[in-house]
């Protein structure tokens, strides 16, 4: 793996980019129902300040980029990014987060300026219950999205699924079905507990609890890590062609193999999702920095990584929202 590393010996060589604070879903344990206070557009790096970043920050290592939000197909042109990004030598991945709501018009366009792959997050399979996690999104689009997507060669299309206790988790045995019936990677993410979380989070569903629910179906056979060495744990059920991935947040963190920085819509460095510390490369940027004032920014971004998050012990996620760091 390339990589500039921190002070904790990890290589950094991913970069998640928050291309907008927009959204157009409200996802319950994301956001509240009114929404969150937004950006002003002025404050909201331009696609060519964002390529800026990203090759001073390949300059350093990073090799993998993946852009989020917010929604990140809300924000116009979004192909003109990724065929910026395409024009950095060193960056060999290009990958999209996004709830799938508008893929299936943009899958095809995305796929040509460039983009390699991406992850569609899907809560329920169920449109009643989709509808209500995300207080007003329609679940064929979102499914629609993602048959769009493997169809562009968007691949592997990957699906995040939250489980919420009491509230989706009697659909992980339907969601590990498909990894059977339609060869869907899916990866199911323990709920972190945010502020302003309107699921009704009372307690953790966690991976241990799914691992014995999904069983019910076969026995998990470990499967090779993912590339890029990221977060998630991959089995396979018994003649499935798809994945099944846990991401653990919570009872297994992950930090001690946390190779990411992020930047924010409005040109934040965060060096940790869930710490609050951000190093302001917006206003250097617009006002000339040189390239070398930019990557020593970025190394003082990854000398501040912390160690590790303390969710584990009870605490909240206080601060910005999910939805403007970059989840
Ligand atoms: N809007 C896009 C989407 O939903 O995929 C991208 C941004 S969203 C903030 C990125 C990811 O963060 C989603 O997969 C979402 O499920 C996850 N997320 C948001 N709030 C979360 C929470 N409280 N716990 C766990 N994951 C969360
Ligand atoms: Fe929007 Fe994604 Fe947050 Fe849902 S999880 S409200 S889709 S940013």
């Amino acid at each position: 793996m390339t990589g500039i590393s921190d002070s904790f010996q990890r290589p950094i060589n991913y970069l998640r980019i928050s291309v907008t604070d927009r959204c157009n879903l409200r996802c319950v344990y994301c956001m509240p129902a009114e929404g969150v206070p937004l950006m002003a557009h002025a404050d909201i790096l331009s696609y060519e300040e964002i390529y800026i970043v990203v090759k001073a920050a390949a300059e350093m290592g990073i090799n993998k980029v993946r852009l989020t939000g917010g929604e990140p197909l809300v924000r116009a042109g979004l192909s003109d990014l990724i065929r910026l990004l395409v024009g950095i030598e060193a960056i060999d991945d290009i990958s999209l987060t996004t709830n799938g709501i508008l893929l299936a018009q943009h899958a095809a366009t995305l796929k040509e300026a460039g983009l390699h792959r991406v992850n569609v997050s899907l809560d329920s399979l169920k449109p009643e219950r989709f509808n209500k996690i995300t207080r007003c999104g329609a679940l064929e689009d979102t499914l629609r999205g993602i048959e769009a997507a493997k169809t562009a060669g968007l691949t592997p299309v990957k699906i995040n699924m939250v489980v919420m206790a009491g509230v989706n988790d009697d659909e992980l045995t339907d969601f590990s079905a498909k990894t059977v019936s339609e060869g869907w990677h899916v990866r199911f993410i323990e709920q972190m507990p945010v502020n302003g979380d309107d699921s009704g989070f009372t307690k953790l569903f966690s991976v241990s609890e799914m691992r014995k629910r999904i069983e019910s179906l076969g026995k998990l056979e470990p499967w090779k890590v993912d590339v890029g060495n990221g977060p998630a744990k991959y089995f396979r059920l018994p003649g499935a062609e798809g994945t099944i991935g846990f991401i653990t947040p919570i009872t297994e963190h992950f930090c001690y193999r946390c190779n990411r920085l992020r930047l924010t819509a409005d040109g934040k460095l965060r060096p940790c999702l869930l710490s609050e510390e951000e190093i302001d490369l917006k206003e250097p940027l617009r006002s000339g920095a040189s390239v070398m004032e930019l990557k020593n920014l970025i190394e003082k971004a990854i000398a501040s990584k912390p160690k590790g998050h303390h969710l584990a012990e009870g605490k909240k996620r206080n601060g910005r929202p999910f939805s403007q760091v970059g989840g």
